[in-house]
């Protein structure tokens, strides 16, 4: 598919692909300090779609810089919570009035389903926008009476943290960066944004309708470009004062490193290896339903993904072959074909990554029940796939694959306190669930399991009112919330000699 053989593509979509892009740095549209580019290939047919600058440490000096101004001085600085929180109502209006486009970018940049971009991610995002501009106007300290012998008046003030680096992935980009940016705005933050190489292009439409919305120069800054380059810059920037991350803990652990110097904040969002448990007395029609989705939805390339099915055996069989009948009909295509369920992977890397280890489970002794190899003539695509008879040491079982594989492991009655120790036995804590109808075994489980989400008869739960991370080395902080206000602010303690 070329540009012009899209015709489902929107005049906007196919303007905004096809303009020349540059970043968003102090208010100006800038190329990279040295000239040069990324190519952003599309993931349903491996050709390029454009490029974007791929900014450096350069770039990045400038872009903190601006954000320093823009969050000592100014209109910014200054700004009443209550206009605050009129901007980030104005962003998410004008996200949900271009929210066909922004779907349709994103299905071209990352691959997935232009339906789920536009009912998951951008609506996701125009919600928690409005979520995060309610709290503006709620963010305050407390006074504190204090034990003293001479009298003394004392309080807290709850202010912005400063100038935030925040740096994406691309497994739902926009998404991600309306997560990040959402809370560190509603505090009243300034904000360096990096999304990532393979995915830049919804960033830089969210920068346009930030510079839509009025928000004074520099409070956002989108610096396009390469993790090592850019990404490292900004980690290790001295006059960062904040760093948030979404992607890999291979990476997460290297911007803690790079954060050390000048020991900024740091949140992490990393990965996962999410476990489903399936007890003999859950409801196997819906329990399907929710475990294929907890695999497969975006192609496997969700941080909360449910990669490790624990199943009884008294009704594995049974559950196992309505999930391999969902796994085959899913339709698998474009993803700005409306009728795709299933889109291609992120990159040709990301096929490969998934499909090497699909072979290595089959070595490792797995069961390969249905998938198992690449789909299609061109683009990045894996059959959604299901290993069964997987142990608890394997590489697949223990390592993110970030792909549509299923895990299945099997237990008995024997061996049902065992298998919730299994469900904790790797180095994630993303997210869980368990599939049973007994009250008293649910609750009793989720508090059992390490995990940052739990879900009771459905996997993916998220809300931009539910605090959200990890356990272990899933991360660290809770992003969405009120939780997601305290790390973006700090507290600092007034006291009074009266
Ligand atoms: P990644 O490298 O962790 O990428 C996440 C972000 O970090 C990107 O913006 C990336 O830029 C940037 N980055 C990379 N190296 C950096 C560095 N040294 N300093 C600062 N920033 C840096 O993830 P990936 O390479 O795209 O994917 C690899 C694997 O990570 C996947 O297969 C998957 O297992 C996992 N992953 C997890 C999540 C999640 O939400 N938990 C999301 C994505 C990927 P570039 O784009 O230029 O690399
Ligand atoms: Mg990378």
């Amino acid at each position: 598919m070329t540009l012009d053989s899209a015709q489902q593509l929107l005049e906007s979509t196919r303007k905004f692909i096809s303009a020349p892009h540059k970043m968003f740095i102090n208010g100006d549209w800038v190329g990279a300090i040295n000239g040069d580019f990324l190519e952003v290939i599309n993931p349903a047919n491996g050709n390029p779609l454009t490029r974007v600058p791929a900014g450096t440490s350069e770039d990045i000096a400038v872009a903190v810089k601006a954000a320093r101004i823009a969050f000592e001085q100014g209109e910014w600085a200054d700004m009443t919570p209550a206009s605050r929180s009129k901007l980030l109502w104005k962003l998410a209006d004008l996200i949900e009035a271009n929210a066909d486009e922004i779907a349709q970018i994103e299905s071209l940049d990352n691959g997935k389903p232009v339906n789920d971009a536009r009912w998951g991610d951008i609506a996701f995002s125009y919600e928690l926008l409005r979520y995060m501009a309610g709290w503006c106007t709620k963010i305050c300290g407390q006074t504190i009476p204090l034990s003293a012998a001479a009298p003394f008046h004392a309080y807290t003030l709850r202010t912005p943290v400063g100038v935030c680096g925040q740096i994406v992935p691309w497994n739902f980009s926009f998404m991600m960066a309306v997560w990040k940016i959402a809370p560190a705005l509603a505090a009243g933050c300034t904000i360096v944004l990096k999304p990532a190489e393979q995915t830049p292009l919804t960033a830089l439409r969210l920068a346009e309708l930030i510079a839509e919305a009025g928000f004074p120069r520099g409070v956002v800054n989108v610096v396009t470009g390469y993790g090592e380059h850019a990404g490292a810059a900004l980690a290790a920037h001295p006059d960062v004062d904040k760093i948030a991350f979404t992607g890999s803990t291979e990476v997460g652990k290297k911007i803690l490193t790079a954060a050390g110097d000048n020991l900024k904040k740091v949140s992490l969002e990393l990965g996962g290896k999410s476990p489903m448990i399936v007890f003999k007395d859950a409801d196997l029609a819906k329990a399907a339903l929710a475990i294929a989705s907890g695999i497969f939805y975006n192609t496997g390339q969700t941080c909360t993904a449910g990669t490790r099915l624990y199943v009884h055996d008294a009704i594995a069989d049974e559950l196992l072959a309505a999930l391999v009948q969902q796994a085959q009909q899913l339709k698998i295509g474009p993803g700005l074909s409306t009728d795709t369920q299933m889109g291609p992977l992120v990159s040709k890397e990301q096929q490969q990554r998934v499909c090497d280890y699909i072979t290595l489970g089959l070595q490792e002794g797995a069961t390969l029940l249905t998938g198992g190899k690449c789909w299609g003539k061109e683009g990045f695509y894996v059959e959604p796939t299901i290993l069964d008879n997987t142990t608890i040491n394997m590489r697949v079982v223990q390592e993110e694959i970030f792909g549509p594989v299923l895990c299945v492991t099997r237990f008995s009655d024997e061996q049902e306190n065992d298998i919730i120790s299994q469900a904790n036995a790797t180095p994630y804590g993303l997210a869980a669930s368990i599939f049973t109808q007994d009250v008293s075994r649910a609750h009793l489980v989720a508090k059992r399991l390490k995990a940052g989400t739990i879900g009771i008869n459905t996997h993916h739960v998220i809300d931009p009112a539910l605090p959200f991370g990890g356990f272990k080395q899933s991360g660290w902080g809770r992003e969405m919330g009120w939780e997601a206000i305290e790390l973006y602010t700090e507290i600092r303690s007034v006291g009074v000699a009266l």
